[in-house]
């Protein structure tokens, strides 16, 4: 299998010089290869964007949105295959992967509404005769760069949004998992959207880079690791680009001593180490406040040790492997610097071999039982199904580690106190607050973003924020007088 690009609505094999391999993370096999498609080709996919814009544009946003009906409709048929597709190349659990195309689903639906969703407004009279109204345009090319770890829903946080404000579209997805957006696309086809209105392109630096440097590329919309971010976010806006660059996390979650801890324990778990702790809201620390510290210590100690871990297609698995053996070789040194920084492994998953996958990057949930605050492991983001605990004595303390901790993605906190819980909501620094809740997500009506060094930029993903980054605001001033009429 080869990923190609999609271009001015054909497929076209890229003259890429060089081809990366993609492998299914559970069993070392390798599934195709992506090319790392030149700058040429990504300019052929911003003409053919720029080309299609003028009449997309003109398309009245209801046509617009009958294209995402469809859409709808086309993925609720492949929901399976496309989720089957994610859990091959990215790694996760079968119902993660359906979880995931549920997300994007729901995006497509919301966007559906744009055409009220981006209506202007009105003043009539701002002075005698004159009427004042500020109508909403699209920006015109716009592009995503996509992370490996969702790979079918992260460019829908953007995609739908930008497609029915009435820009054109270009994707670029990771390169570890290209063959997920190879099968949105292909459904795209189907849907007989016109030439040039979506377009994909595979690669890596290069092809992004270009994507940056093109002035007729107007807005960017990145999600991926900090540095990635930083990077995008300041080359984009030096070519004078809207861009919103979604990074990386490290999310804490606080227990209260009265929180409910079955269910607690039960939801950290699956925060935690739900996709192999690949999600930008994993939880990746615990801060138990004073007689917490023993009951849940021992519970998600538990609860992790006895996590099924295996190729995400088998039923019954709970926990995928992590992308690439890189990945697993770069968390279990995080683990070991960890360990030798002061932490106790008290389940500890390195070396994790799991039969008939000997080939498969897994590491089984692993707790560090009291993490120093002033450890690597406390501070990087791990990326993997690795839950640091670390035992407090307030919810003061708590919130004030939060907050001097450089990422701002989400913050939990369990317990059945509402004025602890509101002191929570009301101080801690982050984009995204769960109260007894593990993984806040926000719903596709919602924006998503982090704050600090999860996010650069300042209109979110999703929701209403997606209708101001994909619009300009025009403001008209008008005077129309009485004694011009022809009286017809
Ligand atoms: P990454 O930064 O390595 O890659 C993301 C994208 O950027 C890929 O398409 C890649 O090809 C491209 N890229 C990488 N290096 C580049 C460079 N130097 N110049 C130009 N383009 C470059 O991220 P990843 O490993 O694919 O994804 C994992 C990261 O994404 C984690 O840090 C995770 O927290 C983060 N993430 C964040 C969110 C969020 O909403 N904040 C959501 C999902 C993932």
């Amino acid at each position: 299998m080869k990923a190609i690009n999609f271009i001015n609505g054909s497929w076209l094999d890229s003259k890429a010089t060089q081809y990366l391999d993609v492998m299914n993370p559970a069993t070392g096999d390798v599934l195709g290869t992506v090319p790392l498609s030149p700058a040429v080709e990504v300019i052929k996919a911003v003409d053919a964007a720029s080309q299609a814009f003028p009449d997309w544009r003109r398309l009245p946003a209801q046509d617009r949105a009958q294209f995402l009906f469809k859409y709808k409709y086309l993925l609720e048929a492949s929901l399976d295959d496309i989720a089957r597709t994610i859990t091959m190349e990215c790694g996760k659990t079968f119902e993660e992967s359906r979880a995931e195309m549920r997300r994007l689903i729901e995006n497509v639906e919301i966007a559906c509404g744009i055409p009220m969703m981006m209506q202007g407004y009105n003043n009539e009279d701002i002075a005698p005769g004159i009427d004042e109204m500020m109508i909403r345009q699209p920006v015109g090319v716009c592009a995503a760069v996509a992370p490996f770890n969702f790979p079918a829903m992260v460019p829908f946080w953007f995609l739908p949004y930008a497609l029915v404000c009435g820009n054109t579209y270009i994707v670029k997805p990771s390169e570890r998992v290209p063959f997920t957006m190879q099968k949105l696309f292909a459904l795209f086809e189907q849907v007989g959207l016109p030439k040039g209105v979506v377009n994909l392109v595979n690669g890596t630096k290069e092809a992004v880079d270009a994507l940056l440097d093109h002035p007729a590329v107007r807005a960017i919309s990145f999600v991926g690791s900090t540095p990635t971010a930083r990077y995008i976010y300041s080359r984009a806006a030096a070519g004078g680009k809207r861009a919103q660059c979604q990074g990386g996390a490290k999310n804490p979650i606080v227990i209260l001593p009265d929180a409910d801890m079955e269910m607690t324990t039960r939801i950290v778990a699956d925060s935690a180490f739900g996709c192999a702790g690949q999600r930008c809201l994993a939880a990746s620390l615990a801060f138990t406040v004073a007689e917490a510290r023993d009951s849940f210590t021992e519970a998600i100690s538990d609860t992790a040790a006895k996590r099924v871990v295996g190729y995400g297609l088998e039923n019954g698995v709970q926990v995928g492997p992590v992308i690439s053996q890189q990945s697993r070789t770069r968390i279990e040194e995080l683990i070991a610097r960890g360990v030798s920084e002061g932490a106790y492994a008290r389940v500890d998953g390195r070396g994790t071999m799991i039969k008939g996958f000997e080939d498969g990057s897994f590491v089984r949930p692993t707790i560090l039982e009291n993490v120093p605050v002033a450890s690597e492991v406390f501070q990087t983001e791990i990326f993997g199904p690795v839950l640091g605990v670390i035992h407090l004595d307030s919810v003061e303390q708590a919130i004030e580690l939060i907050n001097n901790g450089p990422y701002g993605n989400m913050a939990c906190i369990f317990t059945r106190d509402g004025a602890a819980a509101r002191k929570f909501r009301y101080e801690a620094e982050v984009g995204n607050v769960g109260i007894n809740v593990g993984i806040a997500a926000p719903m596709a009506f919602f924006p998503f973003s982090g704050w600090k060094d999860s996010f650069f930029g300042d209109l979110h993903g999703q929701g209403m924020d997606a209708i101001e980054f994909f619009t300009q605001k025009k403001v008209v001033v008008e005077r129309w007088p009485k004694e011009w009429s022809r009286k017809f």
